[in-house]
C-alpha cells in the first residue's frame, strides 16, 4: 500500500525521548478524562475548555491532538490543563477536529511518555488515540506484539491499540479499530482521530462513562464526546445521550453512524464514578451524580443513625451525602471543614510524606462549629485510612466532644483494575481490618459504612454495576495475563 502524504506534527519534542526502563506497576491505572469534537472551527479551544471541566479526572498530564483535514497536530505536557497549554500552543493546533485527554497520576509512572493522546504516523496516514480505562490483557497482547517486532514508546496499555490498528489487515478505519478491539479486554472509553474521522467507543460492559453532545456553530452542528456531560455545559453544548456499552460511533465528513461490532455484554457501569470520581453536576446513566450522593447519605443515615449535634462533610466529595444524611436525621448541616481550593487531591500525591502533609494543606476546621459538639463527619470512602485519621484528630482538636465517622459507601476492600486509581490490596485498610479496628485506627468514637445492598438501593434503577472494589466480584475472568496484573496490585 502506498504511504500517504499525511503527517503528524508534534509540538512537544520531549515525547521523542527514549522510553526508559519499564516499571511493572506502570501499566495499571488509567483513570482519566477524554474529550473530542468534530465540525467546530475552534476545535482546539473547545477541547481545552472541555478538558478543564474534566480536570478532576486527572491532574498529571494533559494533551490535545487536532486535525486540519490533512495533518494531525499534537501537544502534550505534564501538569494541569491550565499549565499544559498557553494561547500560542493552542493557536498551533489548527483544524475542526480534536481529541484531548487528562491523565491521572500514579506512583512511578509520572512521565511525559505516558501523556495522551498517543499519536503516530503509519501506513494509512496519521492516527491519534486517547483512553479512559484499563485493558486487563494489555500485558499479554503487548508481549505478542513485541515478539512480532513492535516497538513501544510508553508504558501505557493504550499503546497496544495503536499497534493493533496499524497491523490490522482490515481495509477501513472502522474495521481496523473493531479488529483491534477484538483482541483486548477490559475497561475502555476511547477516542480515535485521523485526518478526517473521529471514532468514539465504549467497552461492551460500559465500565467507564462516555457521552455524546451537540454544539451549534454558524454552519452545521458540531458533535462532541466526553467522559462526563459537565464538559458540555462549559462550552454550551447540549447533552444528547450516553454512548451505549459496546457502541462505536463514527463521525466523518459524510455524517455520523453507530455500529456495535463487539456486541453488548451485561452492563457493569463503575459504581465508584457515582460515589467519588465523577463531578456531582454530571448525569451518568440517566442519574444525577449529586442526587445519587444525597440518596447514599440518606440511606447511610437510616443504616447508621447518630444523635449528634451537627453533620459536617469532608469537602468536596462528601458534601451531597452529608446533606442527605443531615436531611434524613433532621440535624443541622454545617461546613465544619474548610477546603483550600488551591491544592489538588491529596490522595494523588505519590509520596507518603507529601500525602500526610497534604491533608493539613487542604482542610482546616471551623472551631465555632465544632467546639463542645457531638459531630458526624461524612466522607465518601476510606482508602488507606490516613486521611480519615488526620481529619478525625483535626475535628477533635478543634474542640468536638464526640466524633462519629460515617462513610457513604461500603468498605473498599479490593483494588480496581478497570481504571480507578487504587493502591494495592495490602494498602487498603478495609482489606485486613474490621470496622471496629478501623474505627480505633482513625480514632473515631464510632464508624459506620453504608452496606452494599444499601448502596445499590440508593443508586436505584435497573442498570447493573461493577462494584468489585467493595465486593471483590470482578467482571472480567482472570486469564493468565490479568492474573499477573492481580499479583501486581497485590491480590
Ligand atoms: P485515605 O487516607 O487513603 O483513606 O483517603 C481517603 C480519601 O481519599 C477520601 O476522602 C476519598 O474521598 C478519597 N479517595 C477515595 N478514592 C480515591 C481515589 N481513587 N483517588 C483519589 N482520592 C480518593
Amino acid at each position: 500500500m502506498p504511504r500517504s502524504n499525511h503527517r503528524l506534527i508534534v509540538l512537544d519534542p520531549a515525547l521523542c525521548e527514549a522510553s526508559g526502563p519499564r516499571e511493572e506497576t506502570d501499566r495499571f491505572h488509567d483513570a482519566c478524562g477524554v474529550f473530542g469534537i468534530i465540525g467546530h472551527p475552534e476545535a482546539a479551544n473547545m477541547t481545552y475548555l472541555g478538558l478543564h471541566a474534566l480536570q478532576h479526572r486527572g491532574q498529571e498530564s494533559a494533551g490535545i491532538v487536532t486535525s486540519d483535514g490533512e495533518h494531525l497536530y499534537a501537544h502534550r505536557a505534564m501538569g494541569l490543563v491550565h499549565d499544559a497549554f498557553n494561547s500560542s500552543q493552542l493557536a498551533r493546533l489548527p483544524g475542526a477536529l480534536a481529541i484531548g485527554h487528562v491523565r491521572y497520576s500514579t506512583a512511578g509512572s509520572s512521565h511525559i511518555k505516558n501523556a495522551q493522546p498517543l499519536a503516530v504516523d503509519y501506513a494509512h496516514g496519521s492516527l491519534a488515540v486517547c483512553h479512559n480505562g484499563n485493558l486487563t490483557n494489555a500485558e499479554e497482547v503487548r508481549e505478542e506484539l513485541e515478539a512480532r517486532g513492535s516497538i513501544f514508546t510508553s508504558d501505557s496499555d493504550t499503546e497496544v491499540l495503536v499497534h493493533l490498528v496499524a497491523t490490522s489487515r482490515e481495509e477501513s478505519l472502522e474495521d481496523r479499530v473493531a479488529d483491534a478491539l477484538s483482541h483486548v479486554q477490559g475497561a475502555y472509553s476511547l477516542l480515535f482521530l485521523t485526518e478526517d474521522t473521529m471514532i468514539a467507543v465504549r467497552d461492551p460492559m460500559g465500565i467507564r462513562p462516555l457521552c455524546l453532545g451537540r454544539l451549534a456553530t454558524n454552519a452545521k452542528d458540531a458533535f462532541v464526546v466526553a467522559s462526563e456531560p459537565c464538559a458540555f455545559d462549559l462550552i454550551g453544548a447540549t447533552f444528547v445521550r450516553d454512548i451505549d456499552p459496546g457502541e462505536m460511533v463514527i463521525f466523518n465528513p459524510t455524517g455520523v453512524r453507530s455500529v456495535r461490532p463487539m456486541g453488548r455484554a451485561e452492563e457493569h457501569a463503575c459504581i465508584f464514578e457515582y460515589i467519588y470520581f465523577a463531578r456531582p453536576d454530571s448525569k451518568l446513566g440517566g442519574r444525577s451524580v449529586y442526587e445519587v450522593r444525597k440518596a447514599l447519605g440518606r440511606r447511610l443515615a437510616i443504616e447508621h443513625p447518630v444523635d449528634a449535634d451537627v453533620v459536617i462533610p469532608v469537602p468536596d466529595s462528601g458534601v451531597p451525602a452529608a446533606i442527605g444524611y443531615a436531611g434524613e436525621r433532621k440535624l443541622p448541616f454545617e461546613t465544619g471543614l474548610i477546603r483550600s481550593h488551591y491544592v489538588g487531591r491529596t490522595f494523588i500525591e505519590p509520596q507518603e510524606s507529601i500525602r500526610h502533609f497534604g491533608v493539613r494543606l487542604k482542610l482546616n476546621p471551623v472551631e465555632s462549629i465544632l467546639r463542645g459538639k457531638s459531630v458526624v463527619i461524612i466522607d465518601d470512602s476510606i482508602v488507606r485510612g490516613t486521611t480519615s485519621r488526620k481529619i478525625v484528630k483535626m475535628v477533635r482538636n478543634a474542640g468536638a466532644r464526640e466524633v462519629h465517622l460515617r462513610i457513604s459507601s461500603p468498605p473498599t476492600e479490593w483494588p480496581c483494575y478497570y481504571g480507578i486509581n487504587t493502591p494495592t490490596r495490602r494498602e487498603l485498610i478495609a482489606s485486613s481490618h474490621s470496622v471496629d479496628e478501623i474505627s480505633r485506627y482513625v480514632t473515631a468514637d464510632s464508624l459506620g459504612y453504608l452496606s452494599l445492598e444499601g448502596m445499590l438501593v440508593a443508586i436505584g434503577g435497573k442498570s447493573a454495576f461493577c462494584h468489585a472494589c467493595f465486593s471483590g466480584q470482578y467482571a472480567i475472568a482472570f486469564t493468565p495475563s490479568n492474573k499477573r496484573q492481580m499479583r501486581l496490585v497485590g491480590v
